[in-house]
């Protein structure tokens, strides 16, 4: 993709929503995350060049504004064009191509950054009703994968075990799909157990790029745990099929990112860099704990891209191995080897 708009996806990852004209009406249904950095938002997913960005809309304010032509649409910026040439895609179930569900959006633990926890009506989502609206998708909807995230509500292992039970039950009905999970594990029993019910693409995140800082951030989780269980998962489903989010803008320099990408490669581990996105509560908890946010820019998040990249390339990893969960999805991070 051309440089300036690998520039323009950082700035419109890194910006806030988008408002939409009075009166308009997308082309697809419209979706509303419960987790992610779109977390309790109503979302469009927005395509260009090549890349897509999943954004918030919203019918007044925003940093965006949706410019309806008569053919297709454009982005603008203070009231300049920013995006041109820009299509709306259709999301099946939280991202595009694939029906990518939250279990439980409730969590008993706190991570100052985590929309999830904050979100109402929480409740538990059975592998039945995940595979009854797949069921019920249009005919000919092209569905690539299938992904479970979840929140940790009641403790960690009856998490992991509902997960598993959604596995299996979509596994079975959909035995052709490939399913990746993104679960907070602290046995390697249950990494297996994972595979053993069909999943063949696995995520953990280690959240931060430093230890302290997830100590501050994430209290009640153990990112040693964390890395121990990533480094099983690849013995269990191989070198790049095993993905860790860390988070950046949290306080934590460009080495400390580029040692922490250096470890998990060393595992065979694919990080990805996620770009801290915090609404005004957030905020508030993260000031009070790490300190304000010095704020990631647009720059920073296309240099740490390049170097994640060259550090994949060094270790002969890329993302091509996923078909589930944000390297397939893309619209919330530049990735490396599609989007630069
Ligand atoms: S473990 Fe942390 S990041 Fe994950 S859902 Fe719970 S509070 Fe959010
Ligand atoms: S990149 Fe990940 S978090 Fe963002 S919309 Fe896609 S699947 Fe969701």
């Amino acid at each position: 993709m051309e440089e300036s708009l690998v520039r323009k996806k950082a700035e419109l990852i890194l910006g806030g929503d988008v408002r939409i004209p009075e009166g308009f009406r997308a082309p697809f249904r419209i979706s509303k995350s419960t987790a992610g950095p779109g977390a309790g938002k109503r979302g469009v997913v927005f395509a260009f060049g090549g890349t897509r960005v999943k954004k918030g809309i919203v019918d007044s304010g925003g940093d965006f504004e949706l410019i309806v032509k008569e053919e297709g649409y454009s982005l603008n910026r203070n009231g300049e064009t920013f995006i041109d040439n820009v299509t709306i895609e259709p999301v099946i179930f939280h991202a595009p191509g694939q029906a990518f569900f939250n279990m439980d959006n409730r969590c008993i633990f706190r991570c100052i950054y985590c929309k999830s926890p904050n979100l109402e009506n929480g409740s538990r989502v059975s592998g039945e009703k995940m595979a009854s609206m797949i069921r019920g998708l249009p005919e000919g909807t092209g569905i690539g994968g299938i992904a479970i995230t979840s929140g940790v509500a009641g403790g960690i292992e009856e998490t992991v075990r509902g997960m598993i039970e959604c596995v299996s039950v979509l596994h079975k009905e959909f035995p052709n799909l490939p399913i990746g999970v993104e679960p907070y594990v602290n046995e390697k029993s249950q990494i297996e157990a994972f595979r053993n019910a069909g999943v063949s693409e696995m995520k953990i995140n280690v959240e931060t790029a430093r230890k302290d800082i997830f100590d501050l951030a994430c209290p009640g989780l153990d990112q040693d745990t964390l890395l121990e269980m990533l480094e099983h998962s690849v013995s269990v489903f191989g070198r790049g099929k095993v993905a860790s989010n860390i988070i950046i803008g949290l306080g934590e320099t460009d080495g400390d990112v580029e040692a922490m990408m250096e470890r998990l490669c060393d595992m065979g581990v694919v990080p990805g860099l996620r770009p801290l996105k915090a609404g005004p509560e957030e905020l508030v908890r993260i000031s009070g704990i790490l300190g304000a946010p010095a704020g990631t820019d647009a720059e920073r998040v296309v240099s740490l891209a390049k170097t994640q990249k060259r550090i994949l390339e060094e270790h002969g990893l890329d993302v091509s191995g996923f078909r589930t969960m944000c390297f397939a999805c893309g619209c919330c991070d530049l990735v490396p080897f599609r989007d630069l």
